[in-house]
């Protein structure tokens, strides 16, 4: 309970989109609620356009997509994959995973994304991989990164699991990594509850991917005809998830610029309204480079420091506000330490900006009323 006596703005909600409990009906009375039926050929059409990928697979989450994509590698033990220290866990544990020792590198200070002028001083005999996040759906600096993978022989991964419907210099996220990951967890722009999708640009990689998807077997094959039985011919897992849920995917999918219009007018209000308290306190607010056209995924604060982070999250909780911080290195986490190491020169980035960071709530039912509470409440707080 708050002290204003009003609801809780929480964090997040998802949105229900207007044709999700239709479809949701029509796929479990159709019967065919495994997984490849009509509603996941529906919502796999809608991200090939969308994203412009070559190859489009519904898997049951990033995670889940992300582990394909080791898994496609031939990653072996012992084999590096360069990535950020400010991520989700799943950018490092699907290549863990495999054996593969993730390599941590700092973040740039405005956009929070991979630090792409220290990459190359992190490759060595044993990289096989550079995966790029993009935090907030503002794209990493894709030119250097495709750059140095190119020069170096190594694949470029996306974790695109806030990047959907963002691009760079007119390129949608997703098209630049050998492959990438979306997610539709219920805490992203477009949600299926859980859920994800493997994007594969390198076409030589698809019929694979297919198989790595549906147990190591051929059986995609075998649905369209092209061979008489399915048989196990590699290695792989349970990665295709139910058409019910690829159901509430389409709808939401079909929603998009509905729910993209809402969260971008969050976002820049925001922005604009908290421009001057920002500047007044020593308060960041996100960058977005030239080039770059964001999702509205999340909106974040970075406050001077850990004291006034906690501080403004419990006034906006004492005000009935969810607040909520974000990434803690991986590198410094004790799986982290355990599987992966840490680049030359550490994540000092990385270590200030987990402590001073702080995510305001951003969602399609937000309303006026609940943006103005808002706002209202983080000009309020008193920085110490
Ligand atoms: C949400 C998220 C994931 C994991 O997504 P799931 O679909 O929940 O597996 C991976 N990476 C990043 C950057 C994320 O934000």
């Amino acid at each position: 309970m708050n002290t204003i006596g009003l609801d809780a703005i929480p964090f997040n909600r998802p949105h229900l989109s207007p044709r999700e409990l239709d479809y949701l009906a029509e796929a479990v009375r159709g019967g065919s609620t495994s997984g490849d039926g009509p509603f996941t050929r529906r919502a796999t059409a809608l991200l090939q356009e969308m994203t412009g990928a070559g190859q489009v697979l519904l898997t049951t989450s990033c995670t889940h997509a992300l582990e394909m994509s080791a898994i496609l590698l031939d990653l072996r033990p012992g084999d590096e994959v360069i990535m950020p220290s400010f991520t989700f866990v799943s950018t490092a544990n699907a290549y863990a995973l495999r054996g593969a020792v993730p390599v941590f590198v700092d973040c740039r200070p405005d956009t929070l994304n991979l630090d792409e002028r220290l990459v190359e001083a992190a490759v060595t005999e044993r990289t096989r991989a550079i995966v790029a996040v993009h935090y907030a759906g503002v794209a990493c600096a894709m030119e250097v990164l495709c750059e140095v993978a190119g020069r170096h022989g190594l694949a470029l991964i996306e974790d695109n699991a806030h990047g959907l419907g963002g691009s760079y210099r007119g390129r949608p996220l997703g098209s630049f990594g050998r492959m990438a990951a979306q997610s539709f967890h219920a805490t992203k722009n477009v949600q299926c509850g859980e859920g994800g999708a493997l994007l594969v640009n390198d076409l030589d990689l698809a019929a694979r991917a297919e198989i790595v998807r549906e147990k190591g077997t051929d059986r995609s094959r075998f649905f369209r005809g092209q061979v008489d039985k399915y048989r196990w011919v590699g290695i792989g897992s349970s990665y295709l998830p139910s058409d019910v849920l690829a159901a509430q995917l389409t709808a939401q999918l079909e929603a998009f610029d509905g729910i993209q219009a809402r969260r971008h007018e969050v976002w820049r209000t925001y922005h604009e309204e908290l421009a001057d308290w920002a500047a007044a306190h020593g308060v960041s607010q996100p960058a977005v480079p030239e080039g770059c056209l964001h999702p509205a995924h999340l909106y974040y604060l970075l406050l001077p420091d850990l004291e006034n982070r906690q501080g403004l999250m419990a006034h906006l909780r004492d005000n009935g506000v969810q607040a909520a911080f974000h990434y803690q290195p991986l590198h410094i986490a004790p799986a982290g330490a355990r599987y992966g190491r840490v680049a030359e020169g550490g994540c000092p980035v990385t270590e200030q900006v987990a402590d001073r960071l702080l995510r305001l709530p951003v969602y399609a039912d937000l309303d006026e009323a609940g943006l103005t509470r808002v706002i209202d409440a983080v000009r309020a707080y008193g920085m110490s």
